[in-house]
């Protein structure tokens, strides 16, 4: 396929995180080569969002890149909910989804990204480091953007920018949008460690109990994603030590973790917020630019990915004159409700773990009924993102068919009240 703008881009990508980088990939695939720039002088080595879903992995598979991340990654199959001295609230078993991928590919976002940084550069795209922009103007001709590396400025014109410059996202900021909605009460850490404590292969753990949560998921090498919260007064800004984030694990769990070999800890707070508009046609918002998602729901990053995939292909065909600029709208339209899909379903997750806290707090015991099994399929394709369907839109009605027909969301086996997938 001729590629378009070989010279020239005329489509800016602003951050080469997980949306940014794959945004590339997508465009190159449908044969338009941008501009990416990144402000960090070099890639970042944080776990942050390791949870790759069902769905996205068929979107990676797509795009030629399933092999690198099946080789990188672990599986997890199952994720049992316990409670106290670990005894087990549900399981659920992840495999009877269905799909080319019934499991959740888990690995560190500093490898994800690598993954989308290499494939970058085998297909000659130069990712610029160290570039940050400083602002962006819509103006008749064009956008008008600023950018900044190092002591020197540059000022070019494009047809497009991608907004993928995480949540404090210069695109937003310059289409006076705003993440609109709330950020959830507690703090917490995030962190990348060992721990002792035997868990069943390929099997994430959400522990609750009445002081809080602790999240134990597999990653490579024999290490844990941790997600636990922090004690309502604990505010201070200093990182904790290896024995303090050990302490507060054993507590939340009610038996010794064992943690060892932390590599990563960062704080972190939840959100639950999302623009009114992801694009004026030219400006496109992508990833936690556009929403930010509670990490219980796993979704932020599958979201991100989803987010790049489409307008990727859309603006492909525009740009080659293969569909008419009217396209672009369905991206804001189409992602727009994927996106607050993806909001409500991980809102589910988050309010079931913090139900549970507070029923255990209260010193009842929580009462999980075994559910209705296609309810339980239901909510189990809500989880791993599988119960998104394009076959409404207006954008699959095209006359060349779309490389691709994505597919979002998810929830807990008790939380049923969203079980319906969703059509757009
Ligand atoms: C500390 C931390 C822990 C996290 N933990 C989890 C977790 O446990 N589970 C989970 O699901 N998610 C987690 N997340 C969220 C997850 O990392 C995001 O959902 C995901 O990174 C979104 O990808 P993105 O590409 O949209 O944004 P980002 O990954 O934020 O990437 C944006 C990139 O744009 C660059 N940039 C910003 N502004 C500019 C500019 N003006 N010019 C040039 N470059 C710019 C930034 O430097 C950055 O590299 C965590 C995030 C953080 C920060």
């Amino acid at each position: 396929m001729a590629m378009s703008n070989l010279d020239s881009p005329t489509v800016l990508i602003v951050g080469a995180g997980p949306a940014g980088l794959f945004a590339a990939c997508e465009l190159l695939r449908h044969g338009v080569k941008p501009r990416i720039v990144e402000r960090r002088a070099a890639p970042h080595q944080e776990a942050r969002g390791t949870v790759l879903q069902p769905a996205v992995l068929e979107h990676l598979e797509r795009a030629g890149l399933i092999e690198p991340f099946l080789r990188s990654g672990v599986r997890i199959k199952r994720l049992q909910l316990l409670g106290p001295g670990l005894r087990e609230i549900l399981s659920d078993d992840f495999t009877e989804a269905g799909g080319a991928y019934p499991f959740q590919c888990s690995l560190p976002q500093w490898r994800t990204e690598t993954i989308l940084r290499e494939h970058l550069q085998r297909l000659g795209l130069e990712i610029e480091f160290g570039t940050e922009v400083k602002s962006i103007e819509d103006r008749l001709d064009g956008l008008r953007v600023t950018l900044e590396a190092g002591a020197r400025s540059e000022t070019v014109t494009m047809a497009y920018v991608l907004g993928a410059g995480g949540g404090h996202s210069v695109t937003r900021h310059s289409m006076q949008e705003h993440l609109g909605g709330e950020t959830y009460d507690g703090r917490y850490w995030v962190a990348d460690a060992k721990v002792s404590l035997l868990c069943p292969s390929e099997c994430a753990r959400l522990v609750v109990g009445p002081a809080g949560f602790v999240l134990l998921a597999p990653l490579p090498d024999d290490r844990r994603l941790i997600f636990v919260n922090r004690d309502e007064t604990d505010t201070r800004p200093e990182l904790p030590s290896a024995a303090e984030l050990g302490a507060l694990l054993d507590a939340r769990a009610g038996v010794e973790v064992g943690l060892s070999d932390l590599g990563w800890v960062s704080p972190f707070r939840m959100h639950k917020r999302v623009v009114e508009r992801l694009s004026d046609r030219r400006r496109f918002l992508l990833g936690d630019a556009a929403h930010l998602s509670s990490p219980l729901g796993g979704e932020g990053l599958n979201a991100a990915l989803m987010d790049a995939a489409d307008i990727a292909w859309k603006l492909s065909l525009v740009m080659r004159g293969a569909a008419k600029p009217s396209l672009l709208d369905s991206y804001a339209i189409e992602r727009g409700l994927a996106d607050r899909h993806v909001l409500e379903v991980s809102d589910e997750v988050h309010a079931t773990v913090m139900g549970l806290v507070a029923t255990y707090a209260d010193g009842r015991v929580p009462d999980v009924p075994a559910g209705d099994p296609a309810e339980n399929a239901a909510a189990r394709r809500k989880r791993l993102m599988l119960d998104v369907s394009y076959a409404g839109a207006r954008s699959s009605a095209k006359p060349a068919p779309p490389p691709e027909s994505p597919r979002p969301a998810n929830a807990f086996r008790s939380a049923t009240n969203c079980a319906a997938p969703i059509t757009i």
